[in-house]
């Protein structure tokens, strides 16, 4: 009640969160106290958490920031969402997102723009800048973020929160809607490493209703956080200490630094070469997955369906030239576009070779240090309308986050100071394939 309550004083100012149903989380909010009292909860029962909108769960609207599924109520439960709701997690509501996830702002979304509840005037991030925003203002103790190319450190970073994308695998993405399924992957936002070590405890596991699930044994991602520093080897990219970055970005890579280096860890220059071929890489990949994923939405299943067509063809154009904002349309025209006959081997399998250059890269600096020290983006956030007016410029943002989902690797934002206009500057631990536990507690120990 006390959370509902200063949504609703609260989220009007910065659209954080986009559905609310009172009547569903104050059930959800007795059966948890029900189970406590009956000595069956945990450590997480009657704790409320935040939904990214790209997460289903049954009787709740699941739009994905979209048009095209405004009316669409999930009639399933996404395995990620049970596994809280077994934990006894309370849904508070589903938060904003840039439309299909794609976007660094949260501008794209139908249901306008969320705003950074640090400054109103500037963006939260995205495309999980909903969940961001909403923690940041204290509207949800911890919330559910996805990211195929930074959505969850991007945004963690510009609203001064903890957020970690997991090795690729490890967190089912049944019932979580694709953007491009080769990469996308859900993670936890919340004020700390700690917490999120601890939702990550609930979320992660095998799931056969996912094709791509890991079947590994259960680990205690909360198992380092008391681990000292002493001896961690921290790689700092030459590529990523570059004066295209802020001064304010700068200073808050320099106070991470010096927080490391006082708690006994040994910083080491590392090189990631292909750097700079990961953002083609990425938006050739990531919008060929697009282009596919995105061919259900065709107006007879489900979803939103135009009112006027001649013939089935044009029931499919209208629907989905209705249904579609303007990036997602882009990035399903860029899509087809290099995967059509002609031109695949031009772009498309040329894409996947730089992806495991990329991926390489990282393997050559890991047998030289244990974590790497990034930027999580080259500035502070920007302000509205700033990066919308060109695509291309945002996808610049993007340097940062994406060489981790061509590789599939673990990551982590976490807060590293302030610019010199009052925002929130976050920085990023990026770890081997499945040390996730090493980054919580490295971020633990810097926090
Ligand atoms: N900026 C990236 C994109 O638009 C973010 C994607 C994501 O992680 N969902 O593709």
């Amino acid at each position: 009640q006390e959370y509902l309550a200063a949504i609703a004083a609260q989220n009007p100012a910065i659209n954080g969160y986009i559905t609310l149903d009172a009547e569903k989380t104050l059930a959800e909010a007795r059966a948890a106290d029900e189970r406590i009292a009956q000595g069956r909860g945990g450590a997480l029962t009657g704790v409320p958490v935040a939904y990214k909108d790209i997460f289903c769960q049954t009787g709740w609207r699941s739009a994905c920031g979209s048009k095209m599924l405004d009316n669409f109520v999930a009639p399933y439960t996404a395995t990620v969402v049970q596994n809280l709701l077994d934990a006894g997690m309370v849904t508070l509501g589903r938060t904003n997102m840039d439309e299909f996830a794609m976007g660094s702002t949260n501008e794209s979304s139908f249901y306008g723009a969320t705003k950074n509840p640090w400054h109103t005037e500037h963006v939260p991030g995205g495309s999980s800048g909903g969940s961001a925003a909403v923690v940041a203002a204290r509207l949800a103790p911890a919330a559910l973020g996805s990211d195929t190319g930074g959505s969850i450190r991007q945004p963690a970073a510009h609203c001064g929160i903890t957020g970690i994308k997991p090795t690729y695998g490890i967190v089912s993405r049944f019932g979580m809607v694709a953007y491009a399924s080769s990469f996308d992957q859900a993670g936890p936002m919340a004020q700390t490493a700690e917490d999120c070590a601890i939702l990550l405890n609930a979320m992660a596991g095998f799931d056969e209703r996912d094709s791509t699930s890991l079947e590994r044994e259960k680990e205690d991602y909360t198992r380092d956080l008391n681990q000292p520093l002493k001896g961690l080897r921290v790689g700092l990219p030459k590529e990523y200490f570059t004066a295209s970055n802020s001064p304010d970005v700068q200073a808050a890579l320099e106070n991470a630094k010096t927080l490391l280096q006082q708690q006994g860890a040994e910083l080491v220059e590392v090189s990631l070469p292909q750097t700079e071929l990961s953002i083609p890489a990425y938006y050739v990949l990531a919008s060929a997955e697009a282009s596919t994923n995105l061919s259900r939405y065709d107006g007879v299943r489900y979803g939103h369906r135009a009112a006027q067509f001649a013939d089935l063809d044009e029931m499919y154009s209208r629907t989905r030239a209705e249904g579609f904002g303007s990036e997602v349309k882009r990035r399903i025209m860029i899509g087809t576009y290099v995967l059509s006959h002609g031109y695949y081997d031009a772009y498309y399998l040329k894409a996947q070779k730089l992806r495991r250059l990329v991926a390489n890269d990282f393997q050559v600096a890991f047998a030289q240090c244990d974590l790497i020290l990034a930027p999580a983006a080259p500035t502070a956030a920007p302000k509205l309308g700033e990066l919308n007016q060109d695509p291309v410029q945002a996808y610049l943002s993007d340097i940062y986050t994406i060489a981790v989902n061509l590789a599939g690797l673990p990551a982590l934002s976490l807060p590293a100071g302030f610019a010199a206009n009052g925002l929130p500057i976050g920085v990023q631990l990026i770890g081997n394939y499945f040390a996730e536990a090493k980054i919580l507690g490295a971020a633990h120990q810097m926090q």
